[in-house]
């Protein structure tokens, strides 16, 4: 075989495993946020689970559920604004829980109650 035509077989094939690759990724789940639907399917919020206070968040998207935040669009990295502020309690107090959203990473801010108050971490891949 031909040193050119060998080259062009090879440049070819890795060409194929790079598209495969790239199709697996496109094909796997790496969503950090579930949609929440309205009877009828209309996407209204997102929710996960707060890596942070260990309690659901769901952000809504649309009008008519209260507070309504902004949304990139992006499943796999959300960003939400403004931020999310939870508050509940149990049997030991009031829990915090503040945050912002941006790209799949949550960042806590310092009045939250909980342990990672001030740090930022990935949201979970669900
Ligand atoms: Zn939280």
């Amino acid at each position: 075989m031909d040193i050119k035509l060998l080259l062009l077989v090879v440049m070819y094939q890795k060409n194929l495993i790079k598209n495969n690759m790239e199709s697996e990724k496109e094909n796997a789940n790496m969503k950090r946020v579930s949609a929440v639907n309205a009877p009828g399917g209309k996407i209204v919020a997102y929710s996960f689970v707060c890596p942070g206070c260990g309690y659901k968040h769901t952000p809504y998207i649309e009008e008519g559920y209260g507070p309504k935040w902004g949304f990139n669009g992006s499943e796999e990295l959300p960003t939400f604004t403004p931020s999310i502020l939870f508050r509940t309690g149990d049997k030991n107090g009031p829990i915090v829980c503040h945050s912002f959203v941006t790209d799949g990473r949550i960042q806590f801010l310092t009045d939250s109650t909980h342990k990672l108050a001030g740090q930022t971490v990935d949201l979970n891949i669900i």
